[in-house]
């Protein structure tokens, strides 16, 4: 079985389609190119498209709203009526420092939303968070949502981690892990093997990030859980799967 990076954002890795990838990507089974602004939508299709170990997301992210935003979510909807099997991300709240009032509701707006579209549709979602984990899940769970997700950059506490699993999310582990002090290294062997994916959030979060980081990642998961590296990549990929409802 291979990899599963489950948050990358090819649409900035390649400026245009590549005729195929580097090689040293043989390790990557699948990919869930994730969107951030509507401008990449259409390229992310033709990814999947041309290549169909890629799963496309479309999102807006909390950081990336445009003027106009109603015409931006005609447009969204209109994507998810003409290819049913979209997933929904990168989508989410950033509360980053000093955030004011009103520039949190229009996050809460635009996100309730997004997330109205993927209930409607039945999609899973991608959700990003900062500072706002709580107001994530009670929104969440106040419009009904129940088809489950990822969890991106998860770098939280141990009972923050139970409040997405307990929901039926997945935590997306991703180069947090590489750092030496990161408190996600103790949490993770913790964490029930069903509960979690690899990420890269390529190109971002490291220097010439690319999929392929997700290799190293595992590698540490595998010895901080004290598993074997086949047995972190089976039980990873078989979690991406399950939330994407795709059979392997
Ligand atoms: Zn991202």
């Amino acid at each position: 079985m291979l990899l599963f990076d489950t948050h990358c954002h090819l649409t900035d890795m390649f400026d245009s389609l590549p005729e195929s990838f580097p090689a040293d990507y043989s390790c990557i089974g699948n990919i869930l190119s994730v969107t951030y602004r509507y401008s990449d939508w259409d390229k992310n299709i033709l990814f999947a498209k041309k290549f169909n170990n890629i799963i496309p997301a479309l999102g807006i992210h909390p950081l990336f709203i445009p003027n106009g935003i109603q015409n931006h979510l005609k447009l969204y909807e209109s994507y998810f009526d003409t290819f049913p099997k979209l997933i929904v991300g990168e989508i989410g709240l950033d509360f980053y420092n000093n955030l004011a009032q009103s520039e949190k509701q229009k996050q809460y707006d635009l996100l309730s939303q997004q997330i109205n579209i993927a209930k409607r549709f039945q999609r899973p979602i991608v959700i990003h968070q900062r500072k706002a984990q709580q107001q994530c899940i009670s929104l969440l769970k106040s419009i009904g949502f129940n088809n489950g997700g990822f969890a991106h950059g998860f770098s939280g506490s141990l009972e923050q981690a139970y409040k997405w699993i307990d929901y039926g999310f997945v935590l997306g582990i991703g180069c947090v892990l590489l750092n030496n002090n990161s408190r996600l290294r103790n949490i993770l062997p913790r964490l029930p093997s069903s509960s979690w994916v690899l990420e890269s959030d390529a190109p971002f979060m490291q220097k010439n990030n690319s999929p392929i980081i997700i290799q190293k990642i595992a590698k540490i998961a595998a010895q901080l859980c004290n598993k074997n590296i086949d047995d972190i990549i089976y039980n990873t990929t078989n979690n991406a799967y399950r939330i994407l409802n795709l059979s392997n």
